[in-house]
């Protein structure tokens, strides 16, 4: 009997994708945008790991019932972020409400103690003193990070973890130290995978060693958000 090596390997970990997994070799954090439907509830979110949150994007015209609906879906086992969440000086809605549903589900997520993936376009000391405010007792994962250098290194001195996608800044994600970084696909269809190669060709290590270091961020931040452990897949082979 041939052992094959490669079924050793953990799948890849996409920290935040708008789908389900395309690929035996990734595991996904699938985001779900609240409000959902109840077809929506009953049929789709019985698979897998996810997130859920408002998005400042969509913010619905009964934020109550949404708040409501979040409250309830932090209680799965499955559900291991709440996300994304955050702040859009981009979009037309009201920059207060925003704000106001942002700091709702940070205060959630503190007292869940689950983590919190969070969108931030063009309102950096915004959302630092919305988390200065608060003070989450939980880890805080900027998505999509597009930023240079420089804001780089100030999020991280504030602690947070960063998460890149396809488009990023190539320094950003080279002095990312290796315990603060995340991959994802986002709204692109194709698996993780790729992120990983090209991530890693640029910082100078193999795919699979970033994602070990991946899976073990997230144990990292579910330990500082309690005792909800996360076991590694395996490649399905
Ligand atoms: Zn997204």
């Amino acid at each position: 009997m041939t052992l094959c090596l490669d079924s050793l390997m953990p799948s890849f970990l996409n920290i935040h994708a708008h789908r389900s997994s395309v690929s035996p070799c990734e595991t996904v954090v699938r985001n779900f945008i609240l409000p959902l439907a109840t077809q929506a509830l009953r049929l789709e979110l019985p698979c897998g790991w996810f997130s859920a949150g408002i998005h400042p994007w969509h913010l619905p015209e009964a934020p109550e019932e949404s708040l409501r609906q979040l409250d309830v879906l932090t209680h799965s086992p499955r559900c291991l972020a709440i996300g994304e969440v955050g702040l859009d000086k981009c979009r037309d809605a009201s920059f207060a409400l925003q704000r106001e549903i942002f700091m709702r589900q940070l205060e959630l997520a503190s007292d869940r103690r689950l983590p919190v993936i969070i969108h931030c376009v063009k309102a950096w000391s915004e959302l630092w003193a919305v988390v200065k405010e608060i003070r989450p007792a939980t880890a805080c994962v900027i998505h999509g990070f597009r930023g240079k250098p420089q804001l780089a290194e100030s999020l991280l001195a504030q602690g947070f973890y960063l998460s890149f996608g396809r488009c990023y800044n190539a320094d950003s994600l080279r002095l990312c130290p290796p315990g603060r970084l995340f991959l994802e696909t986002d709204e692109a269809p194709h698996s993780v995978e790729t992120v990983y190669c090209a991530a890693a060709s640029l910082r100078g290590c193999t795919p699979e060693e970033l994602n070990t270091q991946c899976w073990e961020n997230l144990r990292q931040i579910m330990r500082m958000s309690g005792n909800r452990t996360v076991p590694v897949p395996l490649k399905e082979t």
